[in-house]
């Protein structure tokens, strides 16, 4: 079934092919952890495809929003450095690409400000991503970020005029929130910002090997760093069913066939036909199958991760600059908005 958000990212699709400069597109990841292949085929992959069509991107390390749901940012650094790794690995070029981080970028915060009045607290409160996250939460109290962040990512969004934003299906409650404020700012101040859209991947929802959301918080992912033994081991723990048939029915099977899907997007291939291929061999012939497809698929990536690895002054570097430019943009959209709102200062 089509749903109306993959409609309009297919009208988006042609759009970019015909126009990729009219697009400003923003994406970004928490540091909590490393990158995993749901966030390659979720977002990464889109990420760098819209870098080379020729729109403008920027990725935002979120630091701040590691705090939705957990009492500290623990291992900041470690995980910082693994998310500008594996941009480059997979081919982000800072001539074209912003990278920059949440916390270096002050305007962002004061743009929350503004923006969270223009939401109800039961608009916050009934956010599917958002309940979620709130039963997966390691906290034992539900703090106001958690409820919050979706507004601080429309500043994240709104800061640079971003129009379009590559993601999982996970964002799209939150890609509403950033529309609803645009939009309610633009009537009651006058236009500023632009309603962007979700531009969804064919991927928008890899499942962990545990049945799951894929998430690097969850322990159920692989991640884009992981050797090819390490990656054997985690299929291989991946949990599966009994029936020796594979079939690629999501719904009814989605252990199995998070598996089969895993293996047709490493392959570019229809997960059915890939399904078809085993046939009775089981779970050991898919399990073997996916290694051998994301270990081939990765092994130009990783390598070229080792490699910038050898430098990480000049992968540090590429931050730094990011987040020069980032600051440019945040302060004169800041003073736009403050004019808009009656000149505050
Ligand atoms: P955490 O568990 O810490 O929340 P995460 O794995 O959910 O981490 P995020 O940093 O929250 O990763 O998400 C970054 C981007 O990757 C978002 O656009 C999100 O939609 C996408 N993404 C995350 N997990 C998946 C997945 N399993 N499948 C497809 N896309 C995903
Ligand atoms: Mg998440």
């Amino acid at each position: 079934p089509t749903t109306p958000a993959q409609t309009r990212s297919t009208e988006l699709e042609q759009q970019l092919r015909h126009t990729p400069e009219r697009f400003r597109v923003l994406t970004g990841d928490r540091p909590t952890g490393a990158l995993h292949l749901g966030h390659y085929f979720g977002t990464l992959h889109n990420r760098v495809r819209l870098q080379d069509l020729g729109a403008e991107v920027f990725v935002l390390v979120a630091d701040y929003q590691v705090l939705t749901d957990r009492d500290v940012a623990e291992r900041l650094t470690e995980y910082v450095d693994g998310l500008l790794l594996d941009h480059l690995a997979t081919g982000i070029d800072p001539a074209r690409t912003t990278v920059f981080n949440h916390s270096a970028v002050p305007a962002l915060n004061q743009l929350l400000l503004p923006f969270l009045s223009l939401v109800s607290v039961a608009e916050l409160g009934r956010n599917p991503t958002v309940k979620d996250e709130i039963a997966h939460s390691r906290q034992s109290s539900v703090s106001g970020l958690m409820y919050t962040y979706p507004v601080h990512q429309a500043a994240d969004i709104l800061f640079c005029k971003g129009n379009l934003v590559p993601v999982g299906q996970d964002q799209l409650p939150h890609l509403e929130v950033t529309r609803t404020i645009a939009r309610r700012f633009n009537e009651r101040y006058g236009a500023v910002f632009p309603e962007p859209d979700a531009l969804l991947s064919a991927a928008p929802l890899l499942l962990g090997t545990d049945g799951t959301k894929m998430s690097k918080s969850r322990a159920n992912s692989i991640a884009l760093s992981a050797d090819e033994d390490e990656t054997a081991r985690l299929i291989k723990g991946a949990r599966t069913d009994a029936e020796r048939r594979i079939t690629y029915d999501p719904e009814g099977r989605p252990g199995v066939s998070s598996l089969v899907l895993l293996a047709a997007l490493c392959l570019d291939r229809d997960p059915h036909e890939v399904a078809e291929e085993i046939g009775n061999g089981g779970a050991a012939v898919l399990k073997r199958t996916v290694t051998e497809a994301v270990n081939t698929r990765m092994a130009p990536i990783r390598a070229r991760r080792a490699e910038y690895a050898q430098d990480m002054a000049y992968v540090r570097s590429v931050l730094r600059a990011g987040n020069e430019r980032a600051n440019e943009i945040a302060e004169r959209t800041l003073d736009e908005v403050r004019d808009a709102m009656g000149g505050l200062r």
